[in-house]
């Protein structure tokens, strides 16, 4: 990768930190994400869903919530977006089994966005065990099918433009803080952008630098009242969420972006992990994770009024107001192995502790405005504008307020 990135830098100059990132997690050949399953303990770092199975059964109460709340259609996509092992999809699944009742006769079908050749086989044994088909030409939309041990449709795609128009909640966890940033430094002279060059004192070396003269992203993606004087911008992720919002708006249905994140305050989140610990981001590129905290702002103006908008809340409030505390009693209650309970409770901590994941990670949501709403009243035939006190009030969206579960 190092030989890869140091040829291209000679060939054409500094590379921009968005070109660096995308070129070590998904180059087809040998990019991180296609190379590793790096997920787990014995990985280089750890998620929610892999730390507990309540993240994701509230996420499925979460998904139901949403799927009543926008009257029950009867056709229902559930769209992942690098669902890496498979555990949240997985535990997801086990949800919506054991509700079916609630599901009514709805046609549920699950969708996954992965580029990843080699953890999309790990979601398929995790999801389907054997059940799944790799499709026989490699420029199929989809590339992969199969049905889930719970008896749902499951395809997998590289791109969202692939996935099949309709009602869905999209969800991704974990997945924009891995989207290419680009980053900028305010100078005396203008925002100028920081890139990414070989070290003239060590040749197998990269290093960051400030061009000096403007770039098309520097000219483009700062905002005119910017008050930081360090910025990062993921515009591959506003584009996501620009299609996002425009299919919620067209179709119906409603987005859950969960990532560490800010909301326009941070500066300077680019890092890398390694074996669970802060790497580098230029060392030995390709053997560790890169990220960068998402920037919430910058998601809500893409989104624009397309959508409605809620949060970011804290990991800690959103699980806390899905009823986290009542789940991990009920589990408590039902098992007797130590050590097991131990675990139990030790995930809760993770994932609600403010100096763990409580604070830092937080949930954003994207919703068809109708979901929030009352419905229009009618008279004559002609469509009125809505009334405030008539027509039952929307249910209020799971996780971004109190339910009053406990
Ligand atoms: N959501 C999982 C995994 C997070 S790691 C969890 O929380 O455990 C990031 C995931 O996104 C991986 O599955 C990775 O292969 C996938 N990914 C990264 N960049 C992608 C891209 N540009 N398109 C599709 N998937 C991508």
């Amino acid at each position: 990768m190092l030989r890869h990135l140091t040829s291209k830098i000679k060939a054409t100059g500094p590379i921009s930190v968005a070109e660096y990132m995308r070129e070590v997690l998904t180059n087809p050949v040998m990019g991180y994400y296609v190379q590793n399953d790096m997920l787990g303990p014995d990985g280089d770092f750890i998620t929610s869903p892999e730390i507990s199975q309540i993240f994701g059964e509230l996420l499925g109460i979460w998904c139901l919530s949403e799927w009543i709340g926008a009257g029950k259609p009867s056709r229902f996509q559930l769209v992942e977006f690098g669902p890496g092992r498979g555990s949240l999809a997985n535990d997801i699944l086990r949800v919506f089994s054991q509700l079916r009742g609630a599901l009514g006769g709805a046609a549920v079908s699950v969708h996954l966005v992965e580029v990843s050749p080699k953890l999309s086989q790990v979601q398929a044994q995790c999801l389907t065990g054997d059940q799944s088909q790799v499709s026989a030409s490699e420029d199929e939309p989809v590339y992969r099918q199969g049905t889930s041990t719970t008896g749902l449709p499951i395809s997998w795609y590289r791109n969202l433009d692939d996935v099949p128009r309709g009602f869905s909640i999209y969800l991704a966890h974990e997945f924009f803080d891995a989207l290419p940033i680009h980053k900028f430094q305010g100078t005396e002279k203008g925002w100028r952008e920081v890139m990414v060059d070989i070290d003239p004192d060590e040749p197998g070396k990269l290093r960051l630098v400030i061009v000096p003269a403007p770039t098309l992203a520097s000219t483009q993606l700062i905002q005119a009242d910017e008050k930081r004087r360090h910025v990062e911008v993921c515009p591959e992720g506003g584009v996501i969420v620009q299609r996002l919002a425009n299919r919620i708006a067209e179709d119906g249905g409603a987005a859950l972006i969960a990532d560490y994140g800010h909301d326009g305050t941070k500066t300077d989140t680019f890092r890398g992990f390694k074996g669970h610990k802060l790497h580098d981001v230029l060392a030995s590129p390709g053997s560790a994770d890169l990220t960068a905290d998402v920037d919430y702002s910058y998601l809500r103006r893409m989104a624009g009024a397309t959508v409605a908008c809620m949060g970011p809340v804290s990991q800690k409030d959103f699980l806390k107001n899905m009823g986290i505390d009542t789940r991990l009693q009920v589990l408590l209650r039902n098992c007797a192995d130590p050590s097991t309970r131990a675990q139990l409770i030790q995930g809760y901590d993770m994932l609600t502790n403010p100096l763990k994941m409580g604070e830092r990670f937080q949930f954003f949501t994207m919703l068809n405005h109708s979901r929030l709403t009352r419905p229009e009243q009618s008279k004559g035939g002609k469509k009125m504008a809505p009334v405030p006190k008539k027509g039952p009030a929307p249910l209020p969206v799971a996780g971004f307020s109190e339910l009053g579960l406990s």
